[in-house]
């Protein structure tokens, strides 16, 4: 069947960093709308199959599943090693601009596929368990709180930990984990923060208060400077304006 057609900006594959690449349809000739419609529909539909089509006709060394803190990792290291790794990721890629302002935008914030949203906050229910986890490139990063914990000595003083030297096995992994997040301390007590240190008071905890480490960026506020984490090969970062967003997803970039 013959089509006046060009299409432009055919990608290779969808890249899992920077921007996404677009099918554009430049120029159909005198085609009825619905058949314009139809052929808008399949390009759509080749541009989501084209990464499949690529995995399952080159040769990988490991292909990973999700693309959150445990995957991505992964992917660099074997990456580094020179393996052909390619990650393969059910959600979507987010720039700052697109996470929703508020949790009550459903569309943006909730992962339902069956209910036709495709956000960054997954809900499962199991038998014995209900699991809050992200979705999209980045996953649970995407939604998380940004809270960088190395765990405190009674951790390790738990009967589970005992018998390995965990702490001393762990604490280069740490070092590196909080490098490669950007773990930095959290210097503002907001009016939450003051309630949960009341709270904490009441029942006897007072002295266990104290300020995380958090994977943000606290730079000039609102500012944003080439990446300061990795002699900029990273993304560009931007100050934390305290927004208190972080759960729905930072827009500043911070
Ligand atoms: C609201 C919230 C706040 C949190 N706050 C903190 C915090 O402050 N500090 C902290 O340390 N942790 C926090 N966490 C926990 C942290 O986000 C998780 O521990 C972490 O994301 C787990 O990493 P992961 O790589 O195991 O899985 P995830 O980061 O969940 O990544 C899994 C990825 O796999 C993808 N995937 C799953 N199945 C498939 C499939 N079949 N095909 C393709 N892709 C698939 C998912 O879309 C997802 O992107 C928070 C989590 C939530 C939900
Ligand atoms: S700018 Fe807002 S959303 Fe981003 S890290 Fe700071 S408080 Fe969180």
């Amino acid at each position: 069947m013959w089509m006046g057609c060009c299409i432009t900006n055919l990608p290779d594959a969808a890249p899992l960093f920077g921007p996404q690449p677009e099918f554009k349809v430049t120029s159909i000739l005198s085609l009825p709308g619905f058949i314009k419609k139809d052929l808008s529909a399949a390009l759509q539909f080749l541009r989501i199959l084209q990464p499949y089509l690529r995995l399952m006709s080159e040769p990988y060394d490991y292909i990973i599943i999700g693309s959150g803190f445990g995957g991505s990792v992964a992917a660099l290291r074997l990456a580094e090693k020179g393996y052909r790794v390619a990650v393969i990721e059910q959600g979507r890629r987010y720039r700052p601009r697109d996470f929703p302002r508020t949790n009550f935008n459903l569309r943006k914030f909730l992962w339902m596929p069956r209910l036709g949203l495709y956000g960054i906050q997954a809900m499962t229910l199991l038998k014995d368990v209900f699991i809050f986890h992200g979705t999209g490139v980045g996953g649970g990063s995407l939604v998380y709180a940004g809270n960088l914990l190395v765990p405190p000595d009674e951790v390790f003083e738990d009967p589970a930990w005992q018998g390995g030297n965990w702490k001393a096995k762990l604490a280069p992994h740490f070092k590196t984990a909080r490098r490669m997040l950007g773990a930095a301390p959290h210097e503002v007590i907001t009016p939450a923060d003051e309630l949960l240190r009341e709270c904490a008071a009441d029942i006897g905890k007072g002295d266990t208060f104290h300020l995380n480490d958090v994977g943000i960026y606290f730079g000039e506020e609102g500012e944003t400077v080439p990446d300061p984490f990795f002699d900029g090969q990273g993304p560009d970062r931007t100050g934390c304006t305290l927004c208190g967003g972080c759960m729905v997803g930072c827009r500043e970039g911070a």
